[in-house]
């Protein structure tokens, strides 16, 4: 399996190695295997995080406000994606009259492939139209153990295997050693390694108000978090984690433009930009926050 390497700039920290599933997906190294390799983070998940950061944040005990210009936007993105995914499906105008005119072998032949075609449109819809509000009001709701959102804090470490003790690992590259972390340390569901990122790697670790510690995990052109409710709910575009992630951004980094998308360090060691990566480039760059219409 090829990878692609990332030297960090403090030179006592291991390269970051990534997988084909970590890479942006006009590398030409870029692979995702369906079924085998983790899911890849959808361009509607970007463009969910673009426009919680670009409405200023989506978080507050305040419940009972008006709909809040995050959901606004992401209400409209919603329906902009799916109807922009309409190019990706045939036309199926008046199928029963067209099938009732096909010879009856060729019906036969068809009709299991349309009903099959059918029946992915109507999920997608209703993944954009039911799934992913719920998931939004869910995380909302669920989102007050993460307030206020600067107790959570973004911890740049060293992350090795059950076969390296940490505590000689960060003597032997003069490191502190409460920034290097076995893996089994975490309270990941998924962790770094089955993601196939190479140990030891620097990495970005979230310890949440809420008491968990959570590996923010490289993965197509951005990271994701590693907790039981984003990686078991293959249908959740965000989780309360990612949530506050999107909030903290769209507050700490007001006319910084590059690093509104890239989420911060606040304690431990300088890891590469890519590990902290929250915001494809790509997506970053074509996608425009809009309210409803
Ligand atoms: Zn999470």
């Amino acid at each position: 399996m090829s990878t692609h390497q990332i030297t960090p700039t403090d030179e006592h920290l291991p390269p970051l190695e990534l997988p084909p599933g970590a890479l942006d997906a006009s590398h030409p190294d870029y692979e995702n295997t369906t079924g085998s390799d983790p899911p890849e983070i959808e361009p509607i998940e970007h463009r969910i995080r673009l426009d919680i950061i670009e409405a200023g944040g989506l978080l507050s005990h305040d419940t009972h406000a008006p709909t809040p210009l995050a959901r606004q936007y992401i209400q409209r993105t919603l329906v902009d994606t799916y109807e922009s995914e309409h190019r990706f499906f045939p036309s199926y105008d008046r199928l029963d009259d067209f099938l009732d005119e096909a010879p009856a072998f060729l019906t036969g032949e068809l009709e299991p492939h349309y009903r099959e075609l059918e029946q992915i449109r109507a999920d997608r819809r209703k993944w954009y139209t039911e799934l992913i509000p719920k998931n939004l009001d869910t995380i909302q709701g669920t989102a007050d153990s993460l307030l206020p959102l600067h107790a959570n804090t973004f911890h740049g470490v060293v992350i090795v295997d059950g076969n390296t003790d940490p505590i000689g690992y960060a003597d032997g590259h003069d490191l502190d050693v409460d920034d290097v972390i076995r893996e089994a340390q975490l309270d990941n569901h998924i962790l770094p390694s089955e993601y196939g990122i190479t140990l030891p790697a620097p990495l970005l670790v979230g310890e949440f108000a809420s008491g968990s510690t959570y590996a923010f995990l490289p993965w197509s052109d951005a990271v994701v978090c590693g907790c039981p409710y984003k990686q078991t709910n293959k249908w959740a575009v965000m989780c309360k984690h990612e949530l506050a992630a999107a909030s903290c951004l769209a507050t700490a980094h007001e006319g910084d433009v590059d690093a509104k998308y890239v989420l911060p360090i606040d304690v431990g060691v300088d890891i590469p930009q890519r590990a902290r990566r929250f915001v494809s480039p790509t997506v970053a760059a074509t996608h425009t926050s809009r309210k409803q219409r």
